[in-house]
């Protein structure tokens, strides 16, 4: 549902953004830049307001942003599906912060590849039988940035060739050669995780030393609730 148009002040001028939302009382912005066209916005379909929880869904955008969910296949560290669906949500204001990054990254000719976004709370459990190192796993009492909905795993594709940059790593390679300031990887996968260290934190996000792909908001665990796959429209535990 298309609610109207709001006048958004961007860099590179005013730009007319539709307002897309799930139902009449749910009310979003989709951020564009003056480049882009509608059909290039990443579509808002499900938005969820609970008391402080804001989730927002996104979707691949061909040659922007590409999404390799990973525990939503059996190619994960734990060798089996965590998620029943795909889905890719993020926080309200770490959306705003993804989009900033998604706008740098494609003006350098890269496009993002989201690996795991929002992990309801019920996911991080399994995660943590499986793998009870919290060099690696948050544990569910803790509770993970992902599972507030404000982290992000994700790589740099090269938008000419439709590769992933070379980050010395696979995704989720829980081994000393993924903690930044490894020097034993290839210095051209040094410079890539450099490139996209640069593009998330003058978006605004922080990172974390164990883990080159995880990205997460600053004050995470002090501003923002666990979250649950309850809390979701669209499930994706089942
Ligand atoms: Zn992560």
């Amino acid at each position: 549902m298309v609610l109207g148009e709001k006048e958004v002040k961007r860099g590179r001028g005013n730009v007319s953004i539709p307002l897309v939302c799930a139902s009449r009382e749910r009310r979003a912005f989709a951020f564009l830049s003056p480049k882009e066209t509608f059909a290039e916005v990443p579509i808002i379909t499900h938005i969820i307001f609970e008391s402080q929880m804001t989730l927002i869904q996104l979707h691949p955008i061909p040659n922007k942003l590409l999404f390799d969910i990973a525990y939503a296949t059996p190619q994960n560290f734990t060798g089996k599906p965590v998620y029943a669906q795909p889905h890719c949500y993020l926080h309200k204001e770490a959306h705003e912060k993804f989009l900033i990054a998604l706008d740098l990254a494609n003006a350098q000719g890269y496009a993002l590849k989201i690996f795991d976004a929002f992990r309801p709370q019920e996911a991080q459990e399994k995660l943590w039988d499986f793998c009870p190192d919290p060099t690696y796993i948050c544990p569910p009492e803790k509770g993970s940035p992902h599972s507030r909905g404000v982290a992000v795993d994700l790589t740099l594709v090269d938008q000419k060739t439709g590769q992933d940059l070379d980050m010395g790593t696979p995704f989720d390679d829980f081994t000393l050669l993924s903690h930044h300031k490894n020097t034993e990887i290839t210095p051209e996968a040094q410079r890539n995780r450099c490139t996209l260290m640069g593009i998330m934190t003058l978006a605004g996000w922080d990172f974390f030393t164990s883990e080159w792909w995880h990205y997460q908001l600053f004050h995470a665990r002090e501003k923002y609730n666990l979250l649950y796959d309850k809390d979701l429209e669209t499930s994706m535990m089942s």
